[in-house]
């Protein structure tokens, strides 16, 4: 049997505090709800010591779905800690996600800590954490940063206070698989059963999913990701591409997730529609381009067997079909197809003719609207009709 890997969603946390992404308590209502359909095993919903918002925010996703995990995050602090106690009181799974940097830069420029101080603050914020929930996990913020023999030490410190799970975050985006694969495997061996390994990665250099991949390879068994990717800077790792990553590639990576590979596309239209921007139309998975074909040889082979251009079928992610894109670079093939789909079917010899003027006009233009190409296709069935030939 195939292992299985932990979806730990923070769209509504990491990707809800980057710009233009923030969402009312409602607008995370509606968010969560499509998150839990779509299989999401950890829902956090907020940083409760924040504001006022996120800690309502985490209270009313946990009582509104009490059978899902719902995650608060806290800094190693007693009042940090409190406020995300308060937020899941409610909460029938509770987890509070604690966290403090680790990194000499962090510990020198930011919280001006020694080693030990931070040390000690992480085993006191998991101790506090357990005395509210029995599911606490900890963070080691910019983990990639950090000395490993330190991080792990940390790492089994939390461990033997209480955390049950430790997460490793690329909080910047800095690392590449194959050192991220050894670092993870080493603390994986540390801590053996005693803990479940997590990562956390940042976009910063468009390696945060090669890099979740990585991980659970090296034996991580929760990934932290949002929807479309967003988050901190350039964002976090994509859920959609982690879990399509892992459907696809089964034969190298086995590994199972509860995810309804279904509604992903319509849970990012969701929230493209919650937030001020979506996936840029090249986005992996849930782009507008993401199915869609141009260049004729492609748009042949496609037609011809679908297989020959895409590796998912786009319904298994929720999208209802491929798209022929024409303009200038498409063939006569899909052209043909084209105007059959739009109750406009051509002979041979009309099909040449329109294929010519449609060649032109695509040359100066971006792809061509139906409207637009069901006139031409019109006006070549017109001419042969009064002439029974056609000028092209
Ligand atoms: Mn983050």
């Amino acid at each position: 049997m195939a292992d299985r890997v932990y979806i730990f969603d923070t769209t509504l946390r990491d990707g809800e505090q980057s710009p233009g992404c923030s969402m009312t308590v409602a607008e995370k209502l509606r968010m969560a709800a499509k998150l839990v359909e779509l299989g999401v095993d950890i829902l956090e919903a907020g940083f409760p010591i924040a504001s006022q918002g996120d800690s309502e925010a985490v209270d009313a996703v946990a009582r509104e779905f009490p059978w899902v995990s719902v995650a608060a995050l806290a800094r190693s602090n007693r009042g940090d800690i409190l406020a995300a106690a308060t937020s899941l009181k409610n909460a029938r799974r509770p987890r509070i996600h604690t966290f403090i940097a680790t990194s000499d830069i962090h510990l020198k420029h930011k919280l001006k800590k020694s080693r030990q101080q931070v040390l000690d603050e992480a085993v006191a914020a998991v101790r506090l954490a357990r005395e509210y929930c029995d599911d606490v996990e900890f963070s080691a913020e910019d983990a990639t940063r950090t000395d490993p023999d330190y991080l792990e030490q940390v790492s089994r410190a939390v461990v033997a206070a209480g955390a049950r799970t430790v997460n490793l975050p690329d909080t910047v985006g800095f690392s590449i698989p194959e050192e991220y694969r050894a670092l993870i495997a080493r603390i994986v061996k540390a801590l053996g059963d005693s803990a479940v390994v997590s990562v956390h990665c940042h976009d910063d250099l468009g390696l945060a999913v090669a890099n979740s991949l990585a991980a659970i390879q090296g034996g991580a068994r929760q990934i932290e990701c949002t929807i479309n990717g967003i988050g901190e800077r350039a964002g976090n790792a994509a859920l959609e591409e982690v879990v399509m990553a892992l459907n696809t590639r089964r034969d190298l990576l086995p590994f199972e997730t509860r995810i309804v590979t279904e509604h992903l596309f319509p849970c990012s239209q969701l929230l493209t529609s919650l937030i001020t921007f979506g996936p840029q139309p090249n986005k992996a998975i849930v782009g507008e381009n993401a199915f869609a074909h141009e260049a004729g040889i492609h748009q042949d082979g496609f037609l011809k067997e679908r297989t020959t251009y895409e590796i998912m079928d786009p319904k298994s992610v929720g999208v209802p079909e491929s798209k022929l894109v024409l303009g200038k670079h498409s063939g006569r093939h899909a052209l043909a197809k084209r105007c059959e789909d739009l109750g406009m079917p051509l002979t041979k010899e009309q099909l040449d003719t329109v294929y010519h003027r449609f060649t032109e006009l695509a040359d100066r233009k971006k792809g061509l609207r139906n409207e637009e190409i069901i006139g031409l296709a019109r006006e070549v069935v017109e001419e042969t009709k009064q002439t029974g030939v056609t000028a092209s």
